[in-house]
């Protein structure tokens, strides 16, 4: 059957839920194709359907009438008419048979009494049925979104799939943007060179260029690669495939917080940002000095630090990078294991590994029994909302922290499967940097080694009087045996304990 597709948006109409022209169009092209309806002719208007009389309606009914078409396409009957007189003639039409078809993407007609009733009312009613589809579409995503299926434009590495409706994995853009995720993980990338990479392989923006950063920012933290879903303020499980994995995306994170954390003064000064004034209390901060030397025509820089003195008057006077320098040596070495011990540790703690995997496996039961409650939860919270028990907002409020915490389990799960238990692991990553610090302290290092030896020891560093004071980090703390920074040193040795910051737990069978 040959259709007539008619469009009509008239300017006065300032209805946002009426698509455009270009718009209906496109979505009566898309339309056919999917229905296969052959479309003879497509007219367009721009004037209004409230009132009578416009021309490019009475070509249509002419072409009807002589037969040229059987069927009329339209985005909604409330396009074909808006008066009764309009209606009557398409209803006419379909009565003496010249018209066997309308086809509306948004609204169900067939050529039978009830279906012509049905027309009629739309017809008439056109308003609140355009306003009833809008709320018609969100509830439609709303529907999709809650079963697991992303109901707007998937993203990169993802296509809509138009006839299931689902999301499916694009198998040429999947590897790109895996390539993207593994590239930024590796660590020093900057959000240009992963727009960049995309370029490359042929991901950009519609007129060429790169994407944006902000796109590659909002990819590379996107928790659609790992399955889940923020729609409308509110999480959901997705049902697609996902090809990112959780250890990657949860790499790409860190790498975004190293990005977007704001960096430290414009020189690369090691110790900024690490250490603050005892006696004011403000930050020390790097300074160059030049000297000139005039016997021997040269000028040498000498690196300083010193009170920003920003909080209030201070006496304290600068002090120099070396000395610093030798007295962050001399806290290491007070917190370093000796050497000789490095390899006896190593095989306690693989006896503990051992142990510890049986209890890996225990924990892991204990949190999957947590993931199954917490499902339960969610199910009997769905049930309360749709009994009317519970209020909207509370139902959202409260899945959303139902939904949170089964996120962090489910990130716990996935932790510990891939690095071990909550405690052996950061245990170990203490011992072996506890006898790296050995190591350091021993060495002769840069200024960059020593400030990151003095970041791993302590969470806080004083200066006063030109003497350095840590506040050791948990672990280092129970090291700490004699360092003494000063023998004047008003800071009684019960200063350098620590606070309770980096959740070391002691070991059980190693020490
Ligand atoms: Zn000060």
């Amino acid at each position: 059957m040959k259709y007539i597709a008619y469009c009509r948006k008239s300017t006065d109409e300032k209805d946002k839920q009426v698509l455009s022209i270009d718009q209906q169009l496109a979505e009566l092209t898309e339309f056919a194709k999917r229905e296969k309806l052959e479309i003879v002719n497509f007219v367009v208007e721009a004037k209004t359907a409230k009132t009578p009389g416009r021309e490019k309606f009475a070509e249509v009914l002419k072409l009807i009438e002589r037969g040229v078409a059987h069927g009329i396409l339209s985005w909604h009957p409330d396009r074909l008419a808006r008066n009764s007189i309009d209606g009557g003639k398409i209803i006419y039409l379909l009565d003496i048979g010249k018209l066997h078809d309308l086809k509306f993407p948004t609204f169900w007609f067939d050529n039978t009494p009830q279906g012509k009733f049905m027309l009629n009312i739309a017809f008439g009613q056109s308003k609140y049925y355009v306003d009833n589809l809008s709320e018609n579409v969100v509830r439609g995503m709303r529907y999709k979104v809650k079963n697991g299926i992303w109901p707007v434009r998937a993203p990169l590495g993802y296509f809509n799939e138009p006839k299931l409706r689902t999301i499916e994995v694009n198998h040429e853009k999947e590897k790109i943007v895996k390539k993207a995720f593994q590239l930024f993980a590796e660590g020093n990338k900057s959000f240009t060179d992963i727009s960049n990479f995309l370029h490359k392989n042929g991901v950009a923006r519609r007129n060429g260029k790169p994407v944006k950063l902000e796109f590659a920012k909002r990819m590379l933290s996107n928790r659609f690669y790992v399955g889940i879903m923020k729609y409308a303020g509110e999480y959901y499980e997705g049902k697609h495939k996902t090809f990112i994995t959780r250890e990657l995306f949860d790499k790409a994170q860190k790498e975004i917080g190293k990005i977007l954390k704001p960096k430290q003064g414009k020189h690369n000064f090691a110790f900024c940002g690490l250490i603050k004034c005892r006696e004011c209390g403000a930050s020390i901060t790097g300074e160059i000095h030049k000297k000139y030397y005039e016997r021997t025509d040269r000028t040498a820089d000498y690196i300083y630090y010193r009170c920003t003195k920003k909080i209030k008057p201070c006496s304290q006077k600068p002090i120099t990078k070396d000395y610093l320098e030798e007295q962050i040596r001399l806290i290491a070495k007070s917190v370093s294991l000796p050497l000789e011990w490095e390899k006896e540790w190593q095989g306690l703690l693989s006896e503990d590994e051992k142990l510890e995997s049986v209890s890996i496996d225990q924990n892991i039961g204990r949190l999957e029994l947590e993931l199954q409650q917490l499902d339960e939860k969610l199910n009997k919270l769905l049930d309360g909302y749709l009994e009317g028990v519970i209020e909207s907002e509370t139902y959202k409020t409260k899945k959303n922290e139902l939904f949170e915490e089964k996120v962090k389990v489910q990130e716990d799960i996935s932790r510990i499967k891939s690095e071990g238990s909550s405690w052996l692991e950061p245990f170990k990553e203490f011992t072996d940097s506890a006898f790296s610090v050995s190591k350091i302290a021993r060495a002769k290092n840069t200024s960059q080694d020593l400030g990151n030896l003095a970041k791993t020891v302590g969470s806080n560093f004083f200066l006063e009087n030109r003497l350095l004071s840590p506040i050791f980090k948990k672990g280092f703390d129970t090291l700490f045996s004699e360092f003494v920074p000063h023998a004047n040193s008003a800071i009684p040795p019960s200063k350098f304990l620590s606070v309770d910051d980096e959740g070391l737990e002691p070991p059980t069978s190693s020490v």
